[in-house]
């Protein structure tokens, strides 16, 4: 493709996505094709010569849209959102146009100047502890992760090597191998896949321990837990709190998790993946009351900050740990300006990375902080509608605080009934929601999602709801 070519073919699909985006209520939001209906509607084999553009173009409404699941319609509220911005948008295509691989400083310097910068820039947008930062001058920063899964897999490696360093100080005769089958972290029963996911690729115990009656982890159970297993000859070394969790957005008692993690040499990772840009707002910071006492902390920008997947960033008091434990340094990559920036291979499971951070300066500049404050208070506002809509209906209950924009219902009734509602709102079309379960009790969640949410997408959700509630409740009398 010639570069005339590529200006035309460009403003065309810029074109296309911003009617996309602007008429995306129109679509159904979860599509209706069954598996395998994507072959038929291509040929078995590549081109031999080069197709035109435009037949791509025509071939997007034919071949793919019928199989998208519109994550940015208003009327999708299942999962987490996950974020899309025209500023994000516009970066990744520099981004591509660059298509660095900064792995380190040499490979591309403004990559990795621009992230360090650009964490700095939003761990003061989140109130984060100086020791967290780059520019405090101490050994704190950030880094872009791919995911928070990655993010918490890092950190877990990190602590990993900070424990079998202790212990071989404390204890010269145990080798590595000892020590690791020792280790034991700790989280909650309501955190995240990706913690189990995390102990089981790092080769470690993790403990699922109970929370409180609130569904929140809390210190006593943590130290209790701790207590157990240094009774029992065990090297607690990492501990993973969440803050907005996935199944109900519940905080855990982070002020309580800190000090009994610091005094029993545990590393402490928050995930405030969903949540934390929501402490872009001052008056949602009360809910990381404690955070100076972590290890390191994660949120996603690329869930709820207007920044496109994928972006998450993550903050590390001592990224020594990971540098030293993950440093293979063959001569290829070697670089006469080593140890004065970050190479951040270190910092990560792969060796490439894209020039991600260009999507957080996109999206802070033509946003400002302003704007982004207003988008993360407008949702949660919605959430809020949403909860007094249901509220306003005796037949539902709401089964969690409403804090972020997430609201967790049922029918006060079965499970069973409460499958079936979802089953019906599901087949209707309208909306799309996914449930969750927590202590045998099955609810619906209504996340808000969409950038372009207003409150009657939410009245119409509601309706949705409601009349599929009117059918099952109607059929089961
Ligand atoms: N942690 C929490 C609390 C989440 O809610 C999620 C996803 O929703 C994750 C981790 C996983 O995020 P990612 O897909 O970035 O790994």
């Amino acid at each position: 493709m010639e570069a005339n070519q590529f200006r035309e073919f460009g403003k065309e699909m810029i074109d296309y996505v911003a009617n996309y985006l602007e008429n995306i209520r129109d679509r159904r939001v979860l599509p209706t094709v069954e598996p395998g209906y994507l072959r038929p509607l291509i040929p078995d084999n590549a081109p031999d010569k080069p197709d035109k553009w435009e037949d791509i173009m025509k071939d997007i409404e034919r071949v793919i849209m019928p199989g998208v699941t519109h994550w940015h319609s208003p009327r999708f509220h299942a999962y987490y959102p996950t974020a899309n911005s025209y500023p994000a948008i516009v970066a990744d295509i520099l981004s591509g146009a660059i298509a660095c691989i900064g792995f380190t400083w040499i490979a591309s310097p403004a990559c990795t100047e621009l992230e360090v910068v650009m964490l700095d820039w939003l761990g003061k947008m989140l109130g984060l502890p100086e020791v967290f930062l780059a520019c405090s001058g101490g050994k704190g920063g950030g880094v872009i992760q791919g995911t928070a899964s990655e993010a918490t897999l890092v950190a877990l490696l990190g602590a990993k090597a900070r424990a079998i360093d202790r212990v071989k100080k404390e204890k010269p005769e145990m080798s590595d191998t000892e020590i690791v089958g020792k280790l034991v972290g700790y989280t909650s029963s309501q955190s995240h896949s990706s913690v189990e996911r995390a102990g089981l690729l790092g080769g470690v115990k993790l403990r699922s321990l109970q929370p409180d009656d609130n569904n929140k982890l809390s210190g006593e159970t943590l130290e209790k837990a701790i207590q157990e297993d240094l009774e029992a000859g065990l090297i607690p070394f990492y501990a993973v709190a969440t803050l907005g969790t996935t199944s109900s957005c519940t905080f855990d008692r982070l002020d309580e998790i800190g000090p009994v993690c610091n005094e029993n040499n545990v590393w402490l990772h928050v995930d405030a993946a969903y949540a934390g840009s929501a402490f872009i707002c001052p008056e949602y910071r009360y809910l990381m009351k404690g955070i100076e006492r972590a290890d390191s902390f994660n949120f996603n920008p690329h869930k709820w900050m207007l920044v496109n997947f994928d972006c998450s960033a993550m903050w590390l008091k001592d990224p020594s740990w990971l540098v030293n434990a993950f440093n293979v340094d063959p001569l290829y990559l070697k670089h006469e300006q080593q140890g004065s920036a970050p190479d951040y291979r270190h910092w990560q499971i792969p060796l490439g990375r894209r020039f991600r951070s260009l999507k957080l300066w996109f999206v802070l500049r033509l946003f400002g902080i302003e704007n982004i404050q207003a988008h993360i208070r407008k949702q949660i506002s919605l959430a809020k509608y949403f909860e007094s809509l249901v509220r306003s209906d005796e037949r539902f209950e709401i089964t969690e605080e409403v804090i972020m924009g997430l609201v967790c219902f049922r029918l006060k009734s079965s499970n069973e009934i409460n499958e079936t509602l979802l089953k019906r709102i599901n087949g209707r079309g309208v909306i799309h929601l996914v449930p969750s379960k927590i202590k045998d009790v099955y609810f619906l969640r209504v996340a808000v999602c969409s950038r372009i949410t207003e409150e009657p997408d939410m009245e119409i959700s509601w309706k949705e709801v409601k009349e599929a509630a009117n059918d099952v409740l109607s059929k089961t009398a």
